[in-house]
């Protein structure tokens, strides 16, 4: 809950108003919004078992509606739903058919000779041919 409210707070500061309709029942990672998301202390997603504590996923959430371009101060509760409804759907499309996630990284080659040596701590296991 401190967590929240410093966000809030400082995000108001700098004169950006968060809507927090539903930010402690929505899953961070396939934005599942289901009351029963939320335990006690405990948040654990009943649709992609994501689990962590209930105020830490609501400080999460609130921080990823700063600058939500669809999510504004002064939305109702049910109109917030529905927009999360909306994208916990886009999320089950993406996610329910890619299931190797992993072959993203092996994907992404720098070809920029210049910044490979900045990059090349991100590789972990790429050797960084620089002699070319
Ligand atoms: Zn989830």
């Amino acid at each position: 809950g401190y967590l929240q409210e410093r966000i809030r707070y400082k995000a108001k500061k700098h004169g950006i108003e968060v809507n927090p309709a539903h930010s402690s029942r929505e899953c961070p990672r396939c934005h599942c919004t289901d009351k029963k998301n939320r335990r006690g202390d405990v948040f654990k997603c009943s649709y992609c078992g994501y689990h962590e504590h209930a105020d830490l996923v609501a400080a999460l959430n609130i921080l990823g509606r700063l600058g939500d371009k669809e999510i504004r101060k002064g939305m109702s509760p049910s109109r917030v739903k529905a927009v999360l409804d909306g994208r916990h759907v886009g999320w089950k499309l993406l996610n329910d058919t890619v299931t190797d996630r992993t072959s993203d990284e092996a994907r992404v080659v720098d070809e920029s000779p210049r910044s490979a040596s900045s990059k090349s701590e991100l590789r972990s296991g790429v050797q960084v041919c620089t002699a070319s």
